[in-house]
C-alpha cells in the first residue's frame, strides 16, 4: 500500500483514496481493517528501549550503604571472619532484590495509569462513525477530526472547515496552521504540507476529514522517535529531598565513623579488628537506606488508589501537590450539577407557562395556572418550540422504555419539551448552520418555515437581546423575566427568528447581528449533584476554597452556588475581569467565588491571580483553549468525559467521571499520602539514630560491642521489609480533613519532627545502652547479651510503629484496628525474631543465642516503655503546639 513515486501531499484526494483502497463516505470494512492490522500491526510507537531487568537490578547496588557494606565484606574477609563476609554479601543481595521488587511495583502502578490514558480517535468504518482506541487505526481509515483532538496518525486532509492545526510538537512552530485539501507541490517541506496532518499534533479549531496514510513507526513522529503523552516518572520534590538528605547523612556518618575509630584506637584499648567491625556497624546502623524506596512505594500506591477513585494522576509529584491544594476552581455544568436538563418554564410575550414532569421522558404537560395550556392561544409558543427543536444537534430515543439522549443535554431537553406539547412540533430540515460554541454562546440554523426562508437562533438571552434591538422589543419585560428564572438557579435559553431573502444558502455571524424577532425564554433546571453538595461542605472543613467558573449567567450561577452550600462573598462576570489589571485580578480572585460568562483567558488570569496570593490552585477545563490555564495551574484537572485530548494532555489529573466529588477525593488521598510519608520518616529515622547512638556511645565508653555489624544489618533489614511498609496503608486521620491545607514549601522535617526524631533516637539508643550495661553484671555470654540487645531494639521499633501510626493523636483510638497490614507485618516481624533467636543455623550466621522466657522481659518491657514515653510526649506536644499546626 505504498504510493510508488509521489508523496501523499502531491496526490489528488482521489489518487490517495485509490492507493489506500478506501471509501470516503463509508470508510473501511471490518474485513479490510482486520487484514491490515494483521499485516501492519498496531498504530503504536515502539516502546522506548526498556532498561534491561539486569541493569535495573544492578542499579540497586549503586548506593552509599552498599559501598560501605562491600567494604565491610572485604575487611571481614581479610580478617578471616568468613561467616560475617558471607552474611554481609547475602544481605547486600537481599537489599538488592527487595529494592528491585519495590521499584518494579511502583512502575507497575504507573504502567496501569498509562493504559487508562490511551487516546481515542473518531473514524468512519462500515459507513458508521464511531470512536476507537488510536492504537487500532490502520492506513486507509477515514478520520474525523474536531477541535481539541490529538491527531492520532499521519493523514491526508480530504475535506476541511476552518480547520487549523497546532504542529509545534513536530515543527517547533507555535502558531497554528490552516489545513485544506488542495494538492501541494511535491518538494514542499513538512511545515508547508498544508494538506497533511501529522501524528502528535493537535487540532486547534474547525473540523476535517482525513485519510490515514501512515501509522506507528511509519509516521513522521515515529521517524524522529519522539514519544507522545507519556506518564512522567520524574522524581518528586520529596524523593529528591530525602535522597539528598540520605546522602548528606551518609557522608556525615562516614566522617564520624573515622573520628570514632581514631578515638577508640588511640584512647581506648580496643583490638583493631574488633574496633574496625564495630565502626563498620556504626556506619551501617546510621544510614537510612530504605527511605527512598518506601517513599516511592507510598506515592505509587497513592496513584493507584486515586485511579480506583476515578482520578487519574499523570505524575508522581502531583500526588504530593494534591495534598497541598488550597483552592479548587471548578466549572458548574456536569461537575457540580447533574447535567440532566429539564425545561421547567417557558415564557413568551403573552404567557408564562409551567412545564410538569422531569427527566428526558416526554411525560408531562404545558400548564397555565395549573390548567393544560392550549397551543392555539399563542402562535409564538409554537414558533418557540419549533426553533428549540430545529436549532438542535441532539437526539432523543426510547430504548427499552428508557429515554436516552445523544448530544448536548441543554439541547436534548428542548426535544423533550416539544414532545410534551399536545400537538406535534416539526423538526425542520437545516440548510446551513452555525453550531453552538461557548465562545459566542448561541446556535443558528437556516431553514424554510411557513413558506419563508428564516434563520432560527437560540442561545444565551443577553446575546439574543442584542440581536433583537428593534422597536417592538420589550427589553425591560424580558430582562425581568430572565432574571426571575435565573434567580431560581435555572439555566436560561432564549430563542428567536429572522426572515431572510429566499436566495440565501448559507449563514455566518454577520447574518444574525440584528433584526431578530425575539420569541421567548426557556427556564431549564439542572439540579446540583448531591455528592457535590457533600463535597462542598467537606472542602469547607478542610479549609479549601471553591471558585465556580462557568459560561452560564451570573444569577443562575450564584443561585446554584447557594444551593450547593457555597459561601458566595462576591460574583463577577468575565467582561469585568477583562477590564481589570493583573493587580486587581489578584485581589478579585480571592474575594469572589463565582465567575460567570468567563472565557478561557479569564481562567488563565484567575489561576495566576490566585497563585500570586500564594494559593496552591487546581483548575478544571475541557476545551482546547483551556490548555494554558490547565498547564499553569498547580493541578490542572481535565474532564474525562467531555474533555478534549488536548485538555487532558495539558493537565496533571483527569477526572474519569467529570465529578466535583472526585477532585475532593483526590485531594483527600493526597493529604493521606503526604501524612503517611511524614509518618514513615518519623518512624524510620530513629531506628538509625538509636542504633548509631548505641554503637558510638559503647566505643566512647570503651565497652564491648553491643551489636555486631551483621546484627545491625539484620535489624535494619527486617524493619525495612516489614514495619516500614505498614504506614503506607494507614487510613486518613479524621483530623486531616478538618485542618487547613499545608502551606506550600514547608520543609519536610519541621522543627517538631527534628525534635521528635532526636528524642526517640535518644530513648532507643540510651535505653538499649543501659540494658546492655545493666545485664553486663550478669554472667551472660556475649552472644546472649547481643541477642537481648538486638531484640530490645526490634521490640522498641515494633512498639514505636504504633506511636507513629498517628501523628499527634493518641495511638489507641477507634481506628486502631483499621490498618490490618500493621498487625500482619508485626506478626511477621515477631516470627523473624523468633527465627533468628532460636534456629541454630541462624546462631552460626548472626552470632545469636537462644533466650529463656525471662530474658524476653527486657526487650518487651523496653518496647512498652518506649511506647508509653512517646505517647506521653505526644500528649504534651498536643497541648503545647496544638493538633492543628504541626507543619
Ligand atoms: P457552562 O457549561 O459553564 O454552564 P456554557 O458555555 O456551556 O456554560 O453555556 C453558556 C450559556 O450558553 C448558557 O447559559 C446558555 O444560555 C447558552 N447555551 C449553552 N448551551 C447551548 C446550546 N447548545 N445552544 C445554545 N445556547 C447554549
Ligand atoms: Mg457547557
Amino acid at each position: 500500500m505504498q504510493n510508488e513515486d509521489r508523496p501523499w501531499h502531491a496526490l489528488e484526494v482521489d489518487e490517495v483514496r485509490t492507493h489506500v483502497e478506501t471509501d470516503l463516505e463509508s470508510g473501511l470494512t471490518t474485513e479490510s481493517v482486520t487484514s491490515r492490522q494483521d499485516e501492519f500491526g498496531k498504530n503504536v510507537l515502539p516502546e522506548k528501549e526498556k532498561t534491561p531487568e539486569i541493569i535495573k537490578f544492578l542499579r540497586q547496588f549503586n548506593d552509599v550503604l552498599v559501598y560501605v557494606l562491600l567494604a565491610a565484606a572485604v575487611v571481614t574477609g581479610f580478617l578471616g571472619e568468613y561467616i560475617d563476609t558471607i552474611v554481609i554479601v547475602l544481605v547486600v543481595t537481599i537489599i538488592g532484590v527487595v529494592g528491585y521488587l519495590q521499584e518494579n511495583k511502583a512502575e507497575e502502578a504507573l504502567e496501569g495509569i498509562k493504559k487508562l490514558l490511551e487516546t481515542k480517535a473518531t473514524i468512519v468504518r462500515n459507513g458508521k462513525q464511531s470512536e476507537i482506541d488510536s492504537s487500532d487505526l490502520v492506513v486507509g481509515d477515514v478520520l474525523v477530526l474536531a477541535a481539541g483532538d490529538k491527531v492520532p496518525a499521519d493523514a491526508r486532509v480530504v475535506q476541511a472547515e476552518k480547520f487549523k492545526v497546532e504542529e509545534s510538537a513536530l515543527t517547533g512552530e507555535a502558531t497554528t496552521v490552516e489545513k485544506k485539501s488542495d494538492v501541494v507541490k511535491e518538494e514542499a517541506v513538512l511545515a508547508d504540507r498544508k494538506n497533511m496532518v501529522y501524528s502528535g499534533t493537535s487540532v486547534a479549531t474547525g473540523s476535517a476529514k482525513a485519510i490515514v496514510t501512515a501509522i506507528g513507526e511509519g509516521t513522521e513522529l515515529g521517524q524522529i522517535n519522539a514519544s507522545i503523552s507519556e506518564v512522567q516518572t520524574v522524581k518528586t520534590p520529596l524523593i529528591r529531598q530525602t535522597t539528598k538528605f540520605g546522602q548528606t547523612v551518609s557522608i556525615a556518618i562516614l566522617i564520624i565513623s573515622v573520628v570514632i575509630y581514631a578515638f577508640g584506637y588511640f584512647l581506648r584499648d580496643y583490638e583493631p579488628v574488633e574496633l574496625m567491625l564495630t565502626t563498620i556497624g556504626l556506619a551501617v546502623a546510621a544510614i537510612p537506606e530504605g527511605l527512598p524506596a518506601v517513599i516511592s512505594i507510598i506515592l505509587a500506591l497513592g496513584v493507584r488508589n486515586m485511579a480506583e477513585q476515578k482520578a487519574i494522576v499523570r505524575s508522581l509529584p502531583s500526588v504530593e501537590t494534591l495534598g497541598a491544594v488550597s483552592v479548587i476552581c471548578t466549572d458548574k455544568t456536569g461537575t457540580l450539577t447533574k447535567n440532566e436538563m429539564t425545561v421547567k418554564q417557558i415564557v413568551t410575550a403573552k404567557h408564562d407557562i409551567e412545564v410538569s414532569g422531569s427527566g428526558y421522558a416526554p411525560n408531562g404537560d404545558l400548564e397555565l395556572n395549573g390548567q393544560p395550556f392550549d397551543l392555539d392561544d399563542d402562535e409564538s409558543m409554537i414558533d418557540l418550540l419549533t426553533v428549540g427543536k430545529t436549532c438542535n444537534d441532539s437526539q432523543l430515543n426510547e430504548e427499552d422504555g428508557d429515554w436516552v439522549i445523544n448530544g448536548d443535554p441543554t439541547e436534548a431537553c428542548l426535544l423533550t419539551v416539544a414532545e410534551k406539547a399536545e400537538r406535534p412540533i416539526e423538526r425542520l430540515k437545516v440548510i446551513s448552520k452555525i453550531p453552538f460554541d461557548s465562545e459566542y454562546k448561541y446556535m443558528a440554523t437556516l431553514v424554510d418555515y411557513k413558506g419563508e426562508r428564516m434563520i432560527f437562533v437560540k442561545g444565551a438571552p443577553d446575546r439574543l437581546f442584542d440581536m433583537a434591538s428593534s422597536e417592538d422589543f420589550k427589553q425591560d419585560y424580558w430582562d425581568e423575566k430572565r432574571k426571575e428564572i435565573a434567580d431560581r438557579g435555572q439555566r436560561v435559553l432564549g430563542a428567536g427568528l429572522k426572515r431572510v431573502d429566499s436566495s440565501k444558502a448559507s449563514i455566518d455571524h454577520e447574518d444574525v447581528e440584528d433584526g431578530l424577532t425575539f420569541l421567548g425564554l426557556f427556564g431549564i433546571v439542572d439540579p446540583p449533584r448531591q455528592e457535590a453538595i457533600d463535597a462542598v461542605a467537606a472542602c469547607r472543613d478542610a479549609g479549601i476554597r471553591i471558585k465556580m467558573i462557568t459560561g452560564d449567567h451570573k444569577d443562575t450561577a450564584v443561585a446554584i452556588a447557594k444551593e450547593l452550600g457555597m459561601e458566595v462573598e462576591g460574583a463577577l462576570e468575565g467582561r469585568e475581569l477583562t477590564d481589570m489589571t493583573d493587580e486587581e485580578i489578584k485581589e478579585a480572585s480571592v474575594h469572589n467565588d463565582v465567575f460567570a460568562r468567563t472565557s478561557p483567558n479569564d481562567k488563565l488570569r484567575l489561576v495566576k491571580g490566585l497563585q500570586e496570593n500564594g494559593l496552591i490552585t487546581s483548575m478544571t477545563g475541557d476545551g482546547v483553549n483551556d490548555a494554558p490555564a490547565l498547564k499553569r495551574a498547580d493541578i490542572g484537572v481535565a474532564m474525562g468525559i467531555k474533555g478534549t485530548e488536548v485538555a487532558k494532555e495539558a493537565s496533571q489529573m483527569v477526572l474519569v467521571d467529570d465529578n466535583f466529588k472526585t477532585i475532593y477525593n483526590a485531594v483527600r488521598e493526597g493529604r493521606r499520602v503526604y501524612d503517611n510519608l511524614k509518618k514513615t520518616i518519623l518512624f524510620l529515622l530513629p531506628t538509625n539514630g538509636g542504633q548509631a547512638l548505641l554503637v558510638a556511645m559503647s566505643i566512647l565508653l570503651g565497652a564491648a560491642a553491643p551489636l555486631s555489624p551483621v546484627q545491625i544489618l539484620w535489624v535494619n533489614m527486617v524493619v525495612a521489609i516489614t514495619l516500614s511498609l505498614a504506614i503506607a496503608f494507614e487510613p486518613l486521620e479524621e483530623s486531616t480533613m478538618k485542618r487547613p491545607p499545608r502551606p506550600a514549601n514547608v520543609p519536610l522535617l519541621s522543627r517538631y519532627y527534628i525534635f521528635r526524631v532526636t528524642f526517640v533516637s535518644i530513648i532507643i539508643g540510651g535505653g538499649s545502652l543501659w540494658i546492655n550495661y545493666m545485664l553486663g553484671d550478669f554472667d551472660y555470654s556475649t552472644e546472649k547479651l547481643q541477642t537481648i540487645t538486638l531484640n530490645a531494639i526490634v521490640m522498641a521499633q515494633l512498639f514505636h510503629l504504633y506511636n507513629c501510626r498517628t501523628e499527634l493523636a493518641p495511638a489507641f483510638n477507634r481506628h486502631f484496628f483499621d490498618n490490618k497490614i500493621a498487625f500482619l507485618v508485626s506478626a511477621l516481624l515477631i516470627a523473624l525474631q523468633l527465627f533468628i533467636t532460636y534456629v541454630p543455623f541462624m546462631h552460626t550466621l548472626f552470632g545469636t543465642a537462644p533466650l529463656t522466657w525471662e530474658d524476653w522481659i527486657y526487650p518487651v518491657a523496653f518496647g512498652a516503655v518506649v511506647f508509653i514515653i512517646v505517647e506521653i510526649e505526644k500528649a504534651i506536644s498536643r497541648r503545647v503546639i496544638g493538633n492543628r499546626n504541626i507543619h
